[in-house]
């Protein structure tokens, strides 16, 4: 099944068998975990394929083989968190080159490109991805990279890949997609002309909350091989039992993430008739200035959906008290569903001037809707809106 005919398969087909059957010994129909840190050479020169787990590792290769196939790339690493993955990305560029960057991505994004990377000499401009022309403008002789990430955290305004991409392209700039919020079963961002993509696996891939993992997916092969290169001398490749767990996540993907939607969806339209509710963004709603791009460029709308509270009539901390199966945590995409307050919580670390420039306030709150029955979530943010107000 890890041949290579299998990758003109459905997706739903590729995440359950791409990669997956590794066990000669006694063919088992899952992966096995091979947590050995060392690999026994036949003779001087000579292995199995494996010699030192940093370096390569049977399970982790399963998982890798069926990432790159279920985002259309010719190479994938798994990585032991999303901001691994990127930070062994970003060690692609050296002191004096330039970056271009949405200003409303993940905030530990925001934190390596201001805070981290500097320090190397490598600076970036954020801008509002969304507007190709502030993307032209932003563009210097020394641009060698574009980090950009849609739909975006946490008001999920959209980027147009293809026409943000066509312009980096034509510059000769590296473009990087974090392709987390959709997975790869509602956007392949390597289909629109992206050189690389990154997943936090900790989310929908992965999803069910209980392990912190990345990667990295490219198609071109000259470029996979300087990837590879990276993760192998920075040492940020994941553990073999992690990337057995993801693997297992991984097989679930396209139902998961088809509950998710279904979910979101009635949910964003709930929301949008409440009265304590004032604004609600999800791509999925056709009142979404991002709407008709994203029915070009994705599959669906994803199970990510945040809303302005009035806060006139209810403080997020009054809802939050209320709420039973929304939990107030930070991360997403788990078949458990997560509230936040993104000012105070996720994106808390980046500057207060830098948040309202994206476009929230103390008064954005976003949902991780989980695949719990509907009826019940609806239910549980009725009550909490119902809250004694301030
Ligand atoms: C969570 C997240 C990351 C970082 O992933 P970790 O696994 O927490 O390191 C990067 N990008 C996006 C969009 C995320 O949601």
């Amino acid at each position: 099944m890890g041949n290579a005919d299998s990758r003109s398969a459905d997706l739903r087909t590729l995440a359950i068998h791409h990669g997956v059957d590794k066990d000669s010994a006694f063919n088992s129909v899952t992966t096995p975990i091979y947590p050995s840190s060392t690999f026994a050479f036949e003779r001087v020169g000579v292995t199995k394929g494996y010699d030192y787990t940093r370096s390569a590792n049977p399970t982790r290769a399963a998982l890798q083989e069926n990432l790159a196939a279920l985002e259309g790339g010719t190479a994938a690493w798994a990585t032991c968190t999303g901001m691994s993955a990127i930070s062994s990305v970003a060690m692609l560029f050296k002191s004096g080159d330039h970056l271009i960057s949405g200003d409303d991505i993940y905030a530990g994004t925001i934190r390596l490109l201001h805070d981290v990377l500097p320090g190397l000499g490598i600076t970036t401009s954020f801008v509002r991805m969304g507007d190709p022309d502030e993307v032209r403008r932003a563009i210097r002789p020394n641009t060698r990279g574009m980090v950009i990430e849609t739909p975006s955290n946490p008001l999920l305004n959209l980027v147009d890949l293809a026409a943000v991409i066509a312009t980096a392209r034509g510059h000769g700039i590296l473009t990087i997609v974090d392709n987390t919020f959709m997975s790869p079963y509602f956007q392949n961002p390597l289909g629109f002309g992206a050189d690389i993509v990154v997943h936090s696996t900790t989310k929908y891939l992965n999803g069910h909350s209980d392990v912190v993992g990345g990667a990295i997916v490219v198609k071109d092969a000259a470029l996979g091989e300087r990837v590879g290169y990276l993760v192998n001398a920075l040492g940020t490749a994941c553990s073999p039992f992690d990337a057995w767990l993801v693997l297992r996540g991984v097989k679930t993907l396209a139902c998961r993430m088809e509950a998710h939607q279904a979910n979101a969806l009635a949910i964003a339209r709930w929301l949008e008739q409440h009265p304590r509710v004032k604004k609600v963004y999800y791509p999925g709603l056709a009142a979404h200035p991002g709407y008709e791009l994203a029915r070009r460029q994705m599959r669906g709308f994803g199970g990510m959906v945040s809303f302005d509270l009035d806060l006139d009539q209810l403080t997020p901390d009054a809802l939050f008290a209320r709420l039973e199966y929304f939990s107030l945590a930070e991360s997403l995409g788990g078949v458990e569903s997560l509230v936040e307050q993104p000012w105070t919580m996720s994106h808390a670390s980046i500057g207060e001037d830098r948040r309202r420039a994206a476009g929230f306030s103390p008064a954005t709150i976003r949902l991780s809707v989980g695949i719990e029955c509907v009826d019940d979530l609806i239910a549980d943010l009725d009550r909490g809106l119902a809250a004694a107000s301030r």
